[in-house]
């Protein structure tokens, strides 16, 4: 017999409808015949991947990105059928599952070749691989100087077709750093050059992540790799005063008020005694802490959402709990809704504030926020 579970009200709000309006309005704002790759690595940035990437899917995007093979697995098994790239290539051992699972991997080694280029031999096909250059990132990639020695070896792999040539950009966001962005096209360019030369027909060429897609219209390629835009996360990643396309925040992160309280004047409230009221205050206790992945570095600095006016947070953020201040707020009562990220009557918390207040990206915020807090899906169902 299963056990029912009731959850407790700390949810992640996931608006699958703001999630489609993303891709749509990038679509029109890039124009033209680009291609476009949904990245939904680390469960679409902590949106949940399979029900985003089934979103997406029906709205259309050509491709799917992964970090890691496991990532793609789990998108077959729920009937993704789109291609997807695994971004971070493959480890040895994992070239089987690739090719059954019709994984396409991302290379960079003439080892990762010829592992890939045996595993399609044995089956007697030709395996398609994107080759990442590296132009700048010097994360992985080929080295943009050293692509002609490198494909002089990578001509005994007859088993593989290169169905894709990439790079990644390592400042398209900051505008002091145009030059170097400009000079990475350069490079690709250079290197994409060389592997046409010598006879490979990559039918892919793509340089470009949300910033660079949205920022860069002439390193758009034929393909744009898009991560944070679909999920309306722009302020902290992408250029300041750049032209947007209309992106909403997809995900809000809520809870309910636990526990009320009125603390007279001169208490501390916490671990460490961090804050002391200085008048007699009402506290609110709220059943999320830094475990569900509300920083704990947020302690006294950030604010919530309750009944459509602003708490600020007082004392320590725990593993479970966080106090907020809601002396002045009228009519709160134990059970009210409470917004973390998220707006409400004319107040916004936007997971680019938390990242700004906690010395991070929004990208840290959305992937941190725990599973352990239910995702509920604005067009139903929750995981
Ligand atoms: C994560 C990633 C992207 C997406 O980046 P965003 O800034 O989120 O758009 C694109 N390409 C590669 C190789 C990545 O690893």
């Amino acid at each position: 017999m299963s056990i029912p579970v009731i959850r407790r009200p700390t949810r992640a709000e996931i608006d699958l409808g703001s999630l489609k309006n993303n891709f749509l309005s990038i679509k029109k704002f890039v124009g033209g015949d680009t291609r476009y790759m949904a990245v939904v690595k680390a469960d679409a940035y902590g949106h949940g991947a399979l029900r985003c990437a089934q979103a997406f899917e029906a709205a259309g995007v050509d491709w799917f990105g992964v970090a890691i093979p496991a990532e793609g697995v789990e998108l077959r098994k729920t009937g993704i059928r789109k291609r997807i790239l695994c971004l971070g290539s493959f480890w040895k051992g994992q070239e089987n599952m690739l090719l059954n699972q019709g994984l396409t991997p991302v290379i960079y080694t003439l080892d990762q070749a010829e592992t890939f280029d045996a595993a399609a031999k044995e089956r007697n096909s030709i395996a398609e691989v994107h080759l990442k250059i590296d132009t700048g990132m010097g994360r992985i990639g080929v080295r943009h100087d050293e692509i002609d020695p490198f494909l002089d070896k990578f001509a005994r792999f007859t088993n593989l077709h290169i169905e894709g040539v990439m790079t990644h950009f390592a400042a398209a966001d900051d505008p002091g750093s145009n030059d170097f962005t400009r000079e990475q096209i350069v490079r690709f360019e250079r290197a994409l050059g060389a592997v046409e030369a010598r006879g490979h027909r990559p039918v892919y060429r793509d340089l470009a992540n949300s910033a660079g897609a949205i920022a860069f219209p002439d390193a758009r390629g034929n393909l744009v790799r898009l991560g944070g835009a679909l999920y309306g996360l722009t302020r902290d990643v992408m250029p300041p005063d750049c032209e947007l396309p209309d992106l909403k925040p997809v995900m809000s992160v809520k809870t309910k008020i636990a526990h009320l309280k009125t603390v007279p004047e001169g208490e501390t409230l916490g671990y460490g005694r961090t804050f002391a009221t200085e008048r007699e205050s009402a506290i609110a206790t709220l059943p999320i802490g830094y475990q569900d992945g509300y920083p704990r570095v947020l302690s006294n600095k950030a604010r919530v959402i309750i009944r459509g006016q602003y708490a600020p947070v007082v004392g320590r953020v725990s593993m479970d709990w966080t106090l907020v201040d809601i002396t002045g707020i009228e009519g709160v009562r134990v059970g009210d809704d409470v917004v973390l990220i998220g707006s409400e009557g004319g107040c916004s918390v936007r997971a680019e504030d938390l990242g700004a207040l906690s010395d991070t990206i929004s990208y840290e915020i959305t992937c941190g926020i725990n599973r352990r807090v239910t995702r509920i899906y604005a067009e139903g169902g929750e995981e």
